[in-house]
């Protein structure tokens, strides 16, 4: 079995096997192209999700205000806690 070294050696795209890689890559224009276009898709949910997660909180803070000095006094009482070493 052909291995990453091999295909790098041999200027072979690693990721496809079949094209030649770009010079000094270890993959062809269009593994690289396609690997680009994924994780921009993947950064682009994860800011959507981060960005609904950001909105949610805020929701939820202005919706529970006792809840929320609940968690605001659980969270100094555990970073006393913490610094103390219990
Ligand atoms: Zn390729």
């Amino acid at each position: 079995m052909k291995d990453y070294a091999w295909y790098k050696a041999h200027g072979i795209c690693w990721t496809c096997r079949e094209r030649e890689a770009m010079q000094g890559k270890t993959r062809c224009a269009e593994c690289a192209e396609l690997i680009r276009a994924k994780k921009n898709y993947l950064y682009s949910e994860n800011a959507e999700y981060r960005e609904y997660q950001k909105k949610y909180l805020k929701e939820w803070k202005s919706r529970n205000p006792e809840k929320l000095k609940i968690y605001e006094s659980r969270k100094s009482e555990y970073n006393r806690r913490y610094r103390n070493g219990y």
